[in-house]
């Protein structure tokens, strides 16, 4: 089969490049997978493995942290060795193992599946996004829209595993849904494998020859590199393990990430280094928004159990069903919206930059913790109108649409071709972040006596606390947009009219 050209490739007609369909699938499963499984590990450490609130809370952070940061190490390795086909495939075949790993009803298989989840997630998340960005040339316009169509199948994918996944394992088995996440990961690899020829020579290893060398004793450098993988799983076991250390862990790997970015960018060239100047802002900024918006899987589902008044005519809903798939589903529904508008105001040459839509993302968050804090205030009894907790969520995926598809997006056009595996993964230390302050966040909101048992604090009294916190958010995020406002003149110049 003739093989495409890159050129053949980039200059497609119409609104998405075929292969963004193959990739849109591969990462729907993928995160049908991850969302899947992430919907049981709170419960699954309360309830089965009998966790306290506290621990099951960190061990969680900790996880999704971890999720987010080992992407640098996965994003460089496929820049350097691997290229990102190789790296998708193998992530594909860790998390497959990772999920099965669980599946086995037996206490130890937990934490050592999630050793093997955050590995094989370190190698597919950074790696996909970015062949995403190698479809489209520099400067086409259309590749903010390519990546809002990819971030639907990642909500996609997440909504009905959050959905499936969920109710099976918590109704049915707790282990048949975690095997049940990592089935649909197989249905993923399959779809890359059979399809990637489609993607011409994007993804190939930089150099076939260097990755077949032997490295040591006879073993080709990308055996040497799967091994080496394999062997990282126990040390991640251990961090979960002993969960208190990773604060020391987490904020020197962060300092080295960055200082090895910025040695790297030095050397580029005075154009190439602004560049990547303003990526890092935007990527800051993207984890603070994080910070604020991660509240979703932590403190917003407890506030929706406990204050969010979730009976529509005689229906009563789960409030657990309700806050951690309405986020998803807004996502798809919107996108359609949103890259409909970026064209839009794009041929009426009115289209805002990244910086001035990571702006409006913060405004909206702010705007969307705000919106909570109005529903408290007409509360009744302490139960705040579902209508109220539909809007903030509707706002806040509104800000997340400003920010984390364009995000994705404007990191493949900021960095050199041979940085972007490794930004990516950068982007994703910043979720990373982002998840460690959010627990840190949520633990604010603690309620105090929570712990003894039977002892249940008043819904008004609660209400109280979260509108507290909510406010303090609100204030927080939006300060944060006004401040990437005023930085706005300066990004601009660094960004040398990239969109
Ligand atoms: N929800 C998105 C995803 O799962 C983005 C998550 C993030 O970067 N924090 O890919």
């Amino acid at each position: 089969m003739q093989q495409l050209t890159i050129e053949e490739i980039q200059n497609f007609k119409g609104k998405y490049p075929k292969q963004l369909y193959l990739l849109f699938f591969t990462e729907m499963w993928e995160r049908f997978t991850f969302y899947g499984n992430r919907a049981l590990l709170m419960l699954f450490m309360v309830n089965y493995l009998q966790f306290s609130d506290e621990k099951s809370n960190l061990i969680y952070g900790t996880y999704q942290s971890l999720i987010y940061a080992v992407p640098v190490v996965g994003g460089f390795l496929a820049d350097k060795f691997l290229g990102q086909r190789k790296s998708i495939l193998w992530g594909g075949i860790m998390l497959v193992c990772g999920s099965f790993v669980m599946a086995i009803p037996v206490p130890a298989s937990f934490f050592i599946g999630m050793g093997i989840m955050i590995v094989g997630n370190g190698y597919f998340k950074p790696n996909i996004s970015t062949i995403v960005g190698s479809l489209y040339k520099h400067d086409d316009a259309r590749r903010d829209a390519g990546f809002s169509f990819f971030y639907m199948g990642i909500n996609l994918g997440g909504f009905l595993g959050a959905l499936l996944c969920g109710w099976i394992g918590q109704k049915i088995s707790w282990h048949l849904g975690f095997g049940l996440a990592g089935v649909f990961m197989i249905v993923g690899l399959i779809t890359f494998y059979k399809t990637q020829h489609k993607l011409g020579p994007i993804g190939l290893p930089p150099s076939k020859e260097n990755l077949a060398a032997p490295a040591v004793a006879g073993l080709k450098k990308e055996w040497l590199i799967y091994l080496l993988s394999i062997l990282a799983v126990p040390i991640f076991i251990l961090i979960l393990n002993y969960y208190k250390i990773y604060s020391y862990i987490i904020n020197p790997f962060g300092i080295i990430a960055l200082v090895y970015v910025i040695y790297v960018a030095s050397k580029l060239g005075k154009e190439a280094f602004l560049k990547i100047i303003a990526a890092l802002l935007l990527i800051i900024f993207s984890g603070l928004f994080w910070a604020f918006y991660e509240q979703g899987g932590g403190s917003l589902n407890l506030f929706a159990e406990r204050n969010v008044n979730m009976s529509v005519g005689s229906l009563q809903l789960s409030s657990a069903a309700v806050n951690n798939s309405i986020g998803s589903g807004f996502i798809v529904l919107l996108t359609p919206f949103f890259v409909w508008l970026w064209i839009w105001l794009n041929k009426k040459k009115m289209e805002p930059n990244a910086a001035m839509k990571f702006v409006l993302a913060l405004l909206l968050l702010g705007l969307s913790f705000y919106i909570f804090v109005l529903g408290s205030r007409t509360a009744s009894n302490g139960m705040v109108s579902l209508l109220y907790f539909a809007l903030g969520y509707l706002v806040m995926t509104m800000g997340e649409l400003c920010i984390s598809p364009i995000g994705l997006s404007a990191i493949t056009k900021l960095s050199p071709q041979k940085m972007v595996g490794l930004m990516m993964g950068v982007w994703f230390l910043a979720s990373s972040y982002g998840q460690y302050l959010a627990g840190l966040i949520g633990s604010l909101m603690a309620l105090p006596g929570e712990k003894e048992a039977g002892k249940v604090m008043p819904a008004a009294e609660s209400l109280a606390i979260y509108a507290g916190v909510f406010t303090k958010i609100a204030w927080a995020a939006a300060a944060c947009g006004i401040v990437l406002l005023l930085l706005y003149p300066w990004m601009k110049k660094m960004m040398q009219g990239i969109k």
